[in-house]
């Protein structure tokens, strides 16, 4: 049997730098208050590999706990820097952008090397960890007039879930960020209100409002923006937040092959209708205004999602709302498509039991959609490969917010405002 010195070795990502933190136990044990440090003369080894090719929602937790340390490359040999008592730190700044790594540490004692660890490296940037989303959120509410930040209460692991808010309540058009972790959410949904107050037109303001709530499931979010490697779908209690809406809740759904009502299931529903504190939150935040259309953001990190409206699909025989849905759809991606990427329009209505453009659609009656990427762009478009590998840049973000501010407006313009 090997042994270590090594211990409790923990990772994680930081505006591109890899932390490694971890304890060096004396062979000799001491009084807690006494660690002597690192024992003179011995050194910390630092080994790691890369992972090309990894998928974040390709492989699941496991697939990595089978690199083996043998053929790793040795990036450190010395003596770190100690953070208190026994633990200490390795900062890796060579790690490139968007790649996978695994760490191992070891001792010049050569004993068996402590791993592996697994961490993606993060443009936090892009994906942002909560202290910047709440930090982005308050610096907009400072910024401009008549915006109004709330918390809707605390998520399981106690962060604030915090919206945003300006103009006209009763007859507001609502962003949701982030339900499921690993996708679009914090990035687009302030950037397309910030632009919104930024407009500073107060009969505007008068007659519409945008509501946005940048991040409903802010726990995993904050995991996903700290190097998590894999696709982070549930909230931090494990349970789809995005079936756990008390709208045909016990309705057992299969979609992907997956079982709703299975705990370990990736869509797993929650013990009862809104068991989670974030599905409480959402829909608090939501019965804190009228609204007039409410858009999920999904499918990439960060914010990359386009102009496919993925509706409740309990609704898809109900003339009237399919009606209303088709044109807000269409004022919508005449905005975001500027003339580009001509051909069909993306609406359809699928969303599951439990989904919460389901919830809005039975309780508001109101145009409620998951905002997806249709199939052609996942396959093709720059974009969405880069976001994949985790390497969008701020202009694609960028981009992408600006055309959803734009399909936003002409919805307001063409549609509601009429
Ligand atoms: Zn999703």
């Amino acid at each position: 049997m090997g042994f270590s010195l090594v211990h409790g070795l923990e990772v994680t990502s930081s505006y591109g730098k890899i932390l490694l933190d971890f304890a060096i136990c004396p062979i000799v044990r001491r009084e807690p208050m006494n660690y002597p440090g690192l024992p003179d003369g011995l050194e910390v080894e630092i080994l790691r590999k890369e992972v090309p090719g990894f998928h974040y929602n390709k492989y699941r937790d496991g697939y990595l706990l089978t690199e083996d340390f043998q053929g790793a490359d040795v990036i450190y040999k010395g003596r770190p820097e100690r953070k208190s008592e026994n633990l200490f730190r390795y900062t890796d700044d060579s790690a490139v952008m968007g790649s996978v790594y695994v760490y191992w540490v070891t001792t010049s004692l050569n004993e068996r090397p402590l791993g592996p660890v697994h961490v993606r490296v993060v443009d936090n940037d892009i994906i942002w960890a909560h202290e910047k989303t709440t930090g982005e959120c308050r610096r907009i509410a400072s910024l401009y007039d008549g915006v109004i930040l709330e918390s809707h209460g605390l998520s399981v692991r106690g962060n604030e879930m915090i919206s945003l808010k300006k103009g006209n309540m009763e007859n507001a058009v609502i962003i949701i960020g982030g339900v499921h972790a690993a996708e679009a959410g914090q990035f687009t949904a302030l950037d397309v209100f910030e632009r919104f107050c930024a407009l500073n037109d107060g009969l505007l303001f008068e007659n519409v409002g945008l509501a946005v709530m940048p991040s409903a499931n802010p726990d995993e979010a904050d995991r996903m923006a700290k190097g998590h490697t894999y696709y982070l779908r549930k909230n931090a209690a494990g349970v789809d937040l995005n079936r756990n809406f008390p709208s045909d809740w016990e309705v057992v759904d299969e979609m992907y092959g997956l079982n709703t009502a299975d705990p370990t299931s990736l869509t797993y529903r929650g013990p009862v209708p809104v068991s989670e504190p974030e599905s409480k939150a959402i829909i608090k935040f939501i019965e804190s205004t009228v609204p007039r259309a409410v858009f999920s953001l999904h499918c990439y990190p960060g914010g990359i999602t386009f102009d496919q409206f993925f509706g409740p699909g309990a609704a898809k025989d109900d003339a009237a709302y399919v009606k209303e849905c088709t044109e807000l759809a269409h004022s919508y991606t005449e905005g975001f498509r500027k003339g580009e990427y001509p051909g069909q329009l993306f609406l359809s209505f699928g969303t599951t039991p439990g989904s919460l453009p389901l919830w809005i659609y039975r309780t508001f009656n109101v145009p409620s959609f998951d905002m997806e990427a249709w199939e052609w762009f996942v396959r093709n478009h720059p974009m969405a490969l880069q976001a994949c590998e985790f390497k969008a840049d701020i202009e694609m973000m960028q981009d992408i917010a600006v055309r959803h501010f734009d399909g936003i407006m002409k919805y307001i313009e063409e549609v509601l405002l009429i």
